[in-house]
Formats: structure tokens, sequence, C-alpha cells
């Protein structure tokens, strides 16, 4: 069931979305070479925790930190620990949201630490684009199909990889809600976008093959064939006009 949200109740997610972004923005400021993942992690925990929030992801089914943290081949879901060292040409996806007032923001960015490969620039580049592009098709009236082909189409033009396996979802006082968001579809098909639902688009794009496979640990998701993945996610909300974004600092 998708639930819409009063105007009221955005003002109430922008303030989670602000927070939820922020602590994105400075755990990225924090990959260099030589950090660990889990010294990134804490970055995150303590600004939310200033801030009078919860981070959304800690214990969620489990999960045992505030930051999905991901390197190179690893997709989403990486667990941040302290023998995860950043090195100089990794790209390092965090993702990470933030609960307050009962409600949840969700975002995600990945960071280039120094110099990275072309091929990795080039990755990281497509994927923020193929956000953007999604966003600009998450307007009421349009239908999830519409955000959908977009992003493929942008990526997979380029001969990359979209990941079916895990999706973008509906967000608000729960961090998953319906509708699932998948980052594939048909034009004009699918659930119809209304004023008030507010939602989670999150292109995951592999360099190589859209096959991804979890490690032992039963979290970290990776690519199949061990290429890079990029990963960028915006929690927005629909209106008639332009979706407002609401993890925004
Ligand atoms: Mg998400």
């Amino acid at each position: 069931m998708i639930v819409l949200k009063t105007r009221r109740e955005i003002e109430l997610m922008r303030e989670a979305g602000r927070i939820s972004a922020r602590a994105l923005q400075l755990a990225g400021e924090a990959v260099q070479p030589g950090i660990t993942t889990a010294e990134i992690d804490k970055i995150a925990y303590d600004f939310i925790i200033s801030q009078g929030a919860k981070p959304s992801f800690l214990n969620y089914n489990g999960f045992p930190a505030t930051a999905c943290i991901s390197i190179n081949n690893e997709v989403i879901h990486g667990i941040p620990d302290d023998k995860h060292i950043i090195k100089e040409g990794d790209i390092v996806s965090i993702d990470l949201g933030a609960v307050i007032n009962g409600f949840h923001g969700d975002n995600a960015a990945t960071f280039a630490c120094g110099k990275i490969s072309p091929a990795a620039t080039r990755l990281c580049d497509t994927t923020r684009e193929a956000l953007y592009i999604g966003l600009s098709k998450a307007v009421a009236g349009n239908r999830l199909g519409d955000i959908g082909s977009a992003i493929f189409e942008h990526c997979a033009s380029r001969g990359y990889g979209i990941v079916r396996d895990y999706t973008g979802h509906g967000i608000g006082s729960k961090l998953h809600e319906d509708p699932s968001v998948p980052n594939y579809g048909k034009p004009g098909k699918g659930a119809r976008l209304l004023p008030g639902m507010t939602i989670a688009i999150e292109p995951m794009i592999n360099e190589g093959t859209e096959e991804t496979k979890v490690l032992r640990n039963n979290w970290t998701v990776v690519t199949a064939d061990g290429k890079l993945s990029a990963h960028f996610e915006h929690t927005v909300a629909i209106t008639d006009g332009e979706c407002i974004i609401l993890t925004q600092c």
C-alpha cells in the first residue's frame, strides 16, 4: 500500500533528509587513503546523533552500522569495519539514512578516493546523471516505468549493467515502503505517481554484468564479474511540478 504524505509530513521529512544529506556529505569528505570504513561510519553516526536523530540503518534487519559502505566491486550493503582500509583509486559508495520526528531520509553517493581511473570516473558520472534523469521523470501523472526506463536507457546506452536484484523504494515513517522503484521498466507502465508520494530513487550501475551475488556475511552485495559498481540515491517528494529533493543539506 502506498502511503501519501501531507504537506506537514513532507516538511518533517525534509528535516530527516537534511540530516541524512549532511551526514553523507561529511562521510564523503572523510574518504581518503588510509581511513577505515569503520572510521567513516563513526563520523556519520556522531553527526546523526548530534542532531537528535537516529541512524535508520542501524539494527535494521540486524544491520550492524550507520552506513553501508561498499568499495569498488561491492554494489551495496558493505559493512563498515576496522579492517577495510580505503586506498588511493578506490570508489567508495556510502548509503545512509536518518530518522527524526518519526520520518526517515535515505541517500547514497559514490565518492572517489584521490585519483581514480577514467573508467571509474565515467561509471560514477553516468550513475549520478542517471539519478538526476530519474528525478526529472518523478512528476505526478508519470508512472514508475517512466523513471526506471529513463535510468535504464541512459546507462545501457553506455554499455553498463543495470542492477535488477535491488531497487529504490517508497519511504516515510518506514525506511522501506511501497512501491518498489526499479531502475528499469517501460515508459507509461507501472504505478502512477501522485502528489504526496515520497520515494527513494537509487540507480545501482555496474561496469560489466548486471548480475550480483551476496558474500558469506549475508549482507555485502558484489558484482558477479568483479567489476566496479556505483550507486547514487535521493529521497524525493512527488508534486505536480518538479519533485522536491528531501535529502539536501
Ligand atoms: Mg534506499
